[in-house]
């Protein structure tokens, strides 16, 4: 159907978070024909996912047949109805804060949800970045009172030396094999961290192949060394920094020796990296969104890690690590602020203090104790935008929790694991069909407002998740807190903070607007644009660089940033290790997917056709495995079978298995129970398996 107004040249796909821009072309009906942007394989499939066959189209409700269970179709009007008054039942009988709301994919209409939440009653409104990127986001609060600009998106010409640790720009952020930030450069160094031999460490002057989960002690080595060769920045760590003292004493027992035997890297790489990072700089340090936090010990880790730019001096200059500023967002709308006070506990609240003090949200991976009644408050209705249990640790144990729920509701664009068990399901608009004003300095970190309009109108009866929060709002008596459905009024009144010529522009300009051009810097630092905390300090508990934390000390941590090892690993747990020797690393990106989506798209599949388990020859060797065959692979959680991919890129000893996938779940075998203690952060990325030829292959 063409849209009634004058279309749109300009759209933005939502295939993965980039909100890359996209020219558009009609045909002479005012059809959307083609999309020309980045190139991108996700991208291809935006208008093929239009009108996909399994595309969910109409509202269903789960009826109980003879057999069974099927899905019928209903109309909008029945379904937020039952919606409505199953959310009330609930609430009556048990509190609204037995009602949890989740959202996964999509992020743009998370603030609506989270208003919902809210005004529902209810504290616990929890999202898919409890165990993606708030672990750092904390980490890096607490410890330098801003948000660190360290992922792979950003790349300055001043660098001379790049820290890059467990990312592969190559296989996850555009362009690709062509991102500025793994371009060789004349006299620049650099640095990969990485238990696989990516692309990116391919490209590297130094690799060091580090066993998975012990990057907190290759951090304090460095440190160590940074501090013994006297490569530090006295005068910033004298002026900026807290409690160099204690962590000065604590990291003299990561000399090179041990921490090569720990991380099971060559000492004189330590020593070449340290002398690198120290005295080549600018130097920057690159990690991903959520690589380094997804250990028992990741949020420590992380702190370690990014102390190194302190330690450096490398701080808030051009050439190393700046911070995000977030002064020229929308208006929010969530009423976190004008409502938390008023409501119950989030679950997470007594066992995630610190992570639950900086993130507006209930710790997620708690979702399945609290379901069975084993948290501080019983869940026994949801409702979700777009939700996978595949993506939980132990999946299986959610997928069973689901069941047990009294109502479940999602939104989804097709039928999921989780589907299955919501008695109501509801089709969504996606990224082309649905307007959205988007803000993104949290997430991807370019810095951009964008708003979208619709190029084309939804198929069947499709809509889009915050039209669907507002129809909800309005059926549960509350019309006038959400713009009485009006989501063009809902977007007028987040864009009452963008300055008026920023919003018109944005109203004609639909590419965005570049707010790390000059809006950002006139808006944020006065005309200051390096060391901004000369003017602002550091928002910390202390007013500095916390290299130790009473802030953490206060809330019964260590305020220093402790090692430990994996819970799971063969030096913790050598029992577990006897049976399942290989250190088990997850979730590595593929170019072809995002977390459990696009599967159904052949183009994709063609791409990267089957769960793949990536392990050194050496370890297949001595299995009897080559390269392409099925094997079982074995947790203390389960078994699942992927195809082997052998190859020497990938450190003997540990084995990586690309996520995501239905039929091959990655996640049945990881574990639900050691959680990061600080960030509740599940270990998806050191565990143990084994691995032998499945029955098949024999
Ligand atoms: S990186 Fe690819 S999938 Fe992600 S938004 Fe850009 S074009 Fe789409």
């Amino acid at each position: 159907m063409p849209l009634a107004t004058a279309a749109p040249s300009k759209t933005t796909c939502y295939q993965c978070e980039l909100d890359c821009t996209f020219d558009v072309h009609y045909d002479s009906n005012n059809q959307v024909k083609k999309l020309i942007g980045p190139d991108c394989p996700r991208s291809q499939i935006q208008l093929e996912m239009q009108n996909h066959p399994e595309r969910l189209l109409y509202p269903l409700q789960k009826v109980k047949t003879a057999s069974g269970t099927r899905y019928q179709r209903i109309s909008w009007d029945k379904a937020l109805s039952i919606t409505a008054d199953a959310l009330n039942t609930v609430k009556q009988k048990s509190g609204a804060e037995s009602v949890a709301f989740f959202s996964g994919y999509t992020k743009e209409a998370r603030s609506y949800l989270q208003r919902f939440t809210h005004l529902f009653g209810s504290p616990n409104y929890m999202t898919e970045s409890g165990c993606c990127f708030t672990s750092a986001q904390v980490s890096e609060e607490l410890t330098y009172g801003y948000h660190f600009k360290h992922a792979s998106l950003m790349a300055a010409p001043e660098t001379r030396c790049r820290l890059i640790w467990s990312t592969n720009p190559v296989h996850s952020v555009v362009p690709f094999d062509k991102h500025p930030i793994i371009e060789p450069k004349e006299g620049l160094k650099m640095i990969v961290v990485d238990p696989r031999r990516t692309e990116t460490a391919e490209r590297a002057d130094l690799y060091l192949p580090i066993r998975p989960g012990t990057d907190g002690a290759l951090a304090l080595g460095i440190h160590h060394l940074l501090f013994e060769n006297n490569w530090v920045d006295h005068t910033f760590l004298e002026r900026w920094c807290h409690g160099v003292e204690a962590f000065k004493q604590y990291i003299k027992a990561f000399t090179p020796q041990r921490v090569a035997d720990i991380c099971q890297v060559p000492a004189e790489d330590i020593y070449t990296a340290a002398k690198w990072y120290g005295t080549s700089g600018p130097a920057q340090l690159v990690m991903s969104a959520c690589s380094t936090t997804h250990h028992t010990n990741g949020f420590q880790n992380h702190r370690a890690m990014i102390l190194l730019a302190a330690a450096t001096g490398n701080v808030d200059i051009p050439g190393g690590n700046r911070f995000f500023f977030r002064n020229a967002s929308p208006k929010s709308i969530d009423l976190y602020k004008e409502t938390i006070a008023q409501l119950p506990p989030r679950i997470g609240h007594d066992k995630f203090p610190i992570w639950l003090k900086y993130v507006q949200e209930a710790q997620p991976m708690l979702l399945k104790r609290a379901i069975e009644g084993k948290e501080s408050t019983q869940i026994r209705a949801m409702f979700a935008l777009g939700i996978n249990p595949i993506m939980w640790p132990n999946s299986n144990h959610l997928a069973d929790a689901l069941k047990k729920l009294d109502f479940f509701a999602c939104v989804d664009f097709f039928h999921n694991p989780a589907t299955q068990f919501a008695d109501i399901v509801f089709p969504a608009a996606t990224s082309l069909e649905r307007e959205a004003l988007i803000t993104s300095t949290r997430c991807h970190y370019r810095g951009t407002v964008q708003y979208r309009r619709a190029i084309t109108a939804p198929e069947g009866e499709a809509r889009s998740d915050a039209q669907i929060l507002l129809d909800l709002g309005c059926r549960l008596d509350m019309p006038e807190k959400f713009w009485h459905g009006d989501l063009q009024a809902s977007i007028q009144e987040q864009a009452e903070t963008l300055h008026p010529e920023l919003w018109q522009d944005l109203q004609h300009k639909s590419e965005g607007i570049d707010l790390f051009g000059s809006v950002v810097m006139d808006e944020t630092l006065n005309g200051q644009t390096e060391k901004v905390y000369e003017k602002k300090g550091f928002s910390t508990f202390s007013g500095k660089v916390e290299f130790d934390s009473d802030e953490l000390r206060n809330a019964g941590y260590d305020g220093l940033p402790i090692y430990h090892e994996p819970a799971e690993s063969p030096v913790s747990t050598p029992d577990i290790a006897k049976k399942y020797p290989l250190v088990l690393t997850s979730g590595g990106r593929s170019i072809a997917y995002v977390h459990s989506q696009q599967r159904k798209f052949k183009r994709l599949r063609d791409l990267d056709p089957s769960p793949r388990i990536q392990m050194h020859p050496k370890d297949a060797e001595s299995r009897r495995i080559k390269n392409g065959q099925t094997v079982t692979i074995s947790s203390p959680r389960g078994a699942i079978e992927m195809v082997a991919e052998v190859t020497d890129t990938m450190l003997s000893g540990a084995v990586h298995a690309y996520h995501g996938w239905g039929n091959a779940n990655i996640n049945e075998l990881t574990d639900d129970q050691h959680l990061d203690p600080i960030s509740g952060f599940p270990a998806f990325k050191s565990s143990l398996c084994q691995i032998i030829l499945a029955e098949s292959s024999i």
